[in-house]
């Protein structure tokens, strides 16, 4: 498992969430107490790689330094955001990968896991949401 924070839980077998043990409410990232009622008695569970898009825009514009990892702008791409309806029903903000075929509210969507490089030469293991491959 790769963990980029420490509640920030993924690899290419699902993401990493918790779940209440006492009212059975699903979290991601992963949580130490149960927003829903207060317990402490939390588990982990695998979510898994696979989901529908709840809803999702796109970012078409590069954000202002400082958010903005290089000094070229032109080399931006455009990147969508949006959450993904898991199938037990917790809702994971992500990344979504832009591509040809237009996004759709309730689409199967799949995780893919990938390295991203810093400027200064850094590494950070990160995931994204894209369109299921048939
Ligand atoms: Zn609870």
């Amino acid at each position: 498992m790769d963990t980029v924070y420490e509640n920030l839980v993924f690899d290419d077998n699902g993401l990493v969430g918790s779940q209440c043990i006492d009212c059975k409410e699903y979290f991601f990232p992963k949580t130490k107490s149960c927003s829903n009622c207060s317990s402490v008695d939390m588990t982990n569970k695998n979510f898994g790689t696979k989901g529908r898009l709840w809803s999702w825009t796109t970012q078409n514009l590069a954000p202002k330094a400082p958010y903005f990892l290089h000094d070229i702008k032109e080399d931006y791409q455009i990147y969508g955001v949006g959450f993904i309806e898991m199938p037990c029903g917790v809702k994971v903000k992500s990344r979504l990968q832009v591509s040809t075929v237009k996004f759709e509210i309730g689409q199967r969507m799949e995780l893919k896991t990938s390295i991203l490089e810093k400027p200064n030469g850094e590494t950070l293991p990160v995931f994204e949401f894209r369109i299921e491959k048939e």
